[in-house]
């Protein structure tokens, strides 16, 4: 059969990207992604970008990881624009009470020397206080960064320069024949007007809101969506270092938190870590709205961390999960040239290069080479546990 050439991909998210970036520009197809509300406004533009190589080694995603690790350092240097790329060494730290202090712009050159002497290996602006243990748990070997919003804009502006689109409109069902899908239903998001997009393939990569492909794909297993909270921080004078830090400490409130602070690269810090349990997707991105607790506990973090530092960023977004806390990628079961490529949980920026590589093979050639998709396949039994941070 003759290699699809309109791929229509649902979703401007990192996945969505990755997928119509590699058809565009290794395959010479034109997909037009069709995106709801705007690339990269979900869990695409608020996660981390944390990347490590074989932190899922111990679940089926291993390989997937390792070929992803290696191929965000290829588009490091293909994609010929700042992603906020780069190595990091990556810190375990628990803090045995009180606060996980830290104090860039606070501690003094004594104090630093003195901790330092104390425990080697963590970098200067990390407070020494309450620290009950830290390791290093990556090196520049083996964990990296990225900066998710600009990486999935840098796909699409490629995407787009081979010959791809972007439309912004919501995608609201599937015209099916023959166990063919011969459009997608799309709603535009300015007018409102319904139309119907021809498509020789089609992907579905639309985060936790895959959730609603079960109405009109019963096939496709259960998607879920994880509310995360996160905040970015500024540091102007960037006292920070390429040092990732993953934190485990008990608050004023005596609650315990575990947050993931990432300075990058131009004078701003990440902090994420607080989850909210059982909060229903709500209709579309634009509706995530954080909640003032947990971006106040964030802000307690950031303040102990990085002193008085101004907030920039006050956010929330849904990590997409699948009931066996797998990746879902592959062909959709009954029908020869629909896709789904989703449930990345809280690895999808590390695992969007390989996903995007692969599938574009599975679509225009039959058959994914580069990774091995099987253990992703949606019509797989569920089985057990993925891997998670
Ligand atoms: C706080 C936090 C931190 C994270 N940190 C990291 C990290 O450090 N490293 C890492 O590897 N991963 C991390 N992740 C995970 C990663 O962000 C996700 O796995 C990944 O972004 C999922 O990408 P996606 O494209 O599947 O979904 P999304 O980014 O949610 O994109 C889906 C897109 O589909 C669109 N859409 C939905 N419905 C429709 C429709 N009907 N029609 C058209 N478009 C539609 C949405 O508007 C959205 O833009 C983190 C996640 C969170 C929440």
């Amino acid at each position: 059969m003759a290699a699809p050439q309109l791929v229509v991909v649902c979703g401007g998210g990192v996945i969505g990207s990755a997928v119509a970036y590699y058809l565009a520009v290794k395959h010479g197809t034109k997909p037009i992604v069709v995106e709801a509300v705007a690339p990269a406004c979900s869990a695409s533009g608020k996660a981390g970008g944390f990347l490590a190589l074989d932190w899922c080694d111990s679940s089926p995603v291993g390989p997937l990881a390792r070929r992803s690790f290696a191929l965000h350092a290829q588009l490091a240097a293909e994609l010929g624009c700042d992603t906020g790329y780069r190595r990091v060494r990556t810190h375990s730290i628990s803090v045995k009470q009180g606060q996980a202090g830290s104090n860039v712009g606070g501690a003094g050159a004594g104090a630093a020397a003195d901790a330092a002497k104390r425990l080697p290996g963590l970098p200067g602006w990390v407070a020494r206080d309450n620290i009950g243990q830290a390791s290093v748990i990556g090196t520049e070997e083996d964990t990296a960064q990225v900066h998710p919003e600009l990486l999935t804009k840098a796909l699409l502006r490629r995407m787009e320069e081979g010959g791809g689109s972007l439309q912004i409109a919501a995608v609201t069902g599937v015209v099916a024949e023959g166990g063919r899908v011969t459009a997608v239903k799309v709603r535009d998001s300015g007018s409102g007007e319904e139309r119907e997009l021809q498509a020789d393939a089609v992907v579905f990569a639309m985060g936790a809101w895959s959730s609603q492909l079960r109405e009109w794909l019963p096939q496709l297993p259960d998607i879920s969506g994880l509310k995360v909270h996160s905040i970015v921080v500024a540091d102007p004078q960037q006292h920070t270092t390429a040092d990732c830090l993953f934190l485990a400490y008990r608050g004023s409130d005596g609650k315990s938190l575990e947050p993931e602070v990432y300075p990058r690269p131009g004078g701003q810090v990440y902090i994420c870590g607080v989850s909210e349990d059982n909060v229903p997707v709500p209709a579309t991105a634009a509706d995530v709205h954080p909640r003032p607790d947990a971006i106040a506990r964030l802000q307690g973090v950031a303040a102990s961390e990085l002193g008085s530092a101004e907030v920039l960023k006050e956010q929330a977004c849904y990590l997409p999960c699948s009931d066996d806390g797998l990746p879902v990628i592959g062909r959709v079961p009954g029908l020869e040239n629909a896709y789904v490529a989703t449930a990345h949980s809280c690895w999808g920026i590390l695992n969007a290069p390989a996903t995007g590589e692969a599938l574009a093979e599975l679509i225009v050639q039959g058959a994914a080479t580069s990774s091995s998709l099987s253990a992703f396949d949606p019509g797989r039994p569920r089985l057990g546990a993925g891997a998670r941070r």
